[in-house]
């Protein structure tokens, strides 16, 4: 018998989290959670140490710990309060694979730590790349770190790329539902609440990603996942809208062949074909029902309907400070849009209108990329239209 997989998830508690510790649950002799963290929901966290028993958890707001009973934590398992623990703990030489599925920016120094590291990263957090992607890129090979994406749609493009020679690909085309807006004009898009856009038709997903799914802005953060996960050229990536979810992205090859990876929606696959790769195992998650009709479209996407789309596209062109400064101003916006303090559509052009008027850097330092992080941060919390 082999010694199970020793796992790190980051973000146990959100919705990637809890569908990656359901893998976890289903392999017991394969897979063994070493650790977990969270933000602030001590009692979700305590619980699932209390059915995993891991070596650690870690919870980052110390005032969140106070109301709960983390004495009933078993002996076995080692408590941390506030920020800075996790970073130094997926250092440690026993744990294998990092499961990066904390929200936002936030999610980039753990993950650069387990990148420092040398561990196998299984990513969730695009905001990772998006912001950092060239040094995140660089560290990887310079310190024998694996990337393998979880994001269904880079999943599926890694799956698709196991049949044929990277020297051979022509273009990875991202498919995307369209979300909630889909079909209707920017106009009408004005009027959008926070509860309308927090209604997802295909996915069940944290609140941010799913507000990003609304605008698009999510599969503009996936253009820029795509161009650093797979080094390719924004020129070599497109974007089809399929609503049904169920093809979940395309790779061309030069001969024309599209090859493709298809599933019910759910997360838990391609969860657990990053830590399996390149092992399949019998996965906690619907299989395909072959005896009912399924129609399968696919559309052009409404490039003027969802502006975001367009920032994807130059984001992955241009690269340097472009990306921090998208996400930032993205998180910002998000943030405030769910506050009610601005417009649906005005999502989208905070983040235009700050991307338009920052001062680029071709090649920052990470030091230069936090500073333009707090800088984008500033400007989309004041931006007034
Ligand atoms: P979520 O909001 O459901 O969960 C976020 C998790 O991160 C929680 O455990 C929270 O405690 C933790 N967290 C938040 N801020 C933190 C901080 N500052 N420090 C430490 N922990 C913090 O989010 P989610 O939907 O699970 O998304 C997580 C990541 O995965 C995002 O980057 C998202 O884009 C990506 N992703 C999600 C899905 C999905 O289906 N939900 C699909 C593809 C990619
Ligand atoms: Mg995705």
């Amino acid at each position: 018998m082999t010694t199970p997989q020793s796992i790190v998830v980051l973000g146990s508690t959100g919705s990637i989290g809890t569908s990656c510790l359901d893998v976890i649950r289903s392999h017991p002799d394969r897979m063994r959670l070493l650790g977990a963290n969270a933000f602030r929901s001590g009692k979700a966290l305590l619980k699932q140490a209390q059915e995993f028993q891991p070596d650690w958890i870690s919870l980052v707001d110390e005032a969140a710990a106070d109301g709960t009973s983390f004495d009933l934590l078993s002996g076995k398992t080692q408590l941390f309060t506030g920020p800075g623990h996790v970073e130094r703990l997926v250092q440690q030489p026993e744990v294998d694979t990092v499961v990066s599925a904390i929200v936002g920016a936030a999610g980039l120094e753990p993950t650069l730590a387990a990148v420092e590291a040398g561990k196998r990263i299984a990513l969730a957090n695009k905001e990772t790349l998006v912001v950092a992607g060239s040094i995140v890129t660089e560290r990887a090979a310079a310190c024998g770190a694996t990337i393998l994406p979880v994001d269904s749609e880079h999943s599926a493009i890694f799956q698709a790329l196991q049949g044929g020679r990277k020297a051979d690909l022509r273009r990875i085309i991202l498919t995307a539902s369209g979300g909630p807006f889909r079909g209707w004009t920017r106009d009408r898009m004005r009027d959008v609440t926070p509860e309308m856009a927090l209604q997802h038709p295909t996915w069940d997903m944290g609140p941010k990603i799913t507000i990003d799914s609304a605008t698009m802005m999510n599969k503009a953060l996936e253009i820029i996942e795509a161009r650093w996960l797979f080094g390719v050229t924004a020129e070599q990536i497109s974007v089809v809208i399929h609503p049904q979810s169920f093809i979940h992205s395309f790779v061309e090859y030069h001969d024309g062949s599209v090859i493709s990876q298809m599933s019910p929606p759910d997360m838990r696959l391609p969860i657990q074909y990053a830590l399996t790769f390149p092992d399949r195992l019998p996965c906690p998650c619907p299989d395909t029902d072959w005896s009912i009709s399924t129609p399968l479209e696919l559309h052009p996407p409404d490039m003027e309907a969802f502006p975001a789309l367009q920032l994807g596209f130059e984001v992955a062109a241009r690269g340097g400070t472009s990306g921090v400064v998208l996400n930032a101003c993205n998180e910002v916006a998000v943030d405030r849009f769910l506050r009610s303090d601005i417009r649906f559509d005005q999502i989208t052009q905070i983040s235009h209108d700050i991307l338009h008027h920052h001062t680029f850097d071709a090649q920052p330092t990470l030091e230069q990329l936090y500073s333009a992080d707090s800088w984008a941060r500033e400007e989309a919390a004041r931006w007034n239209s």
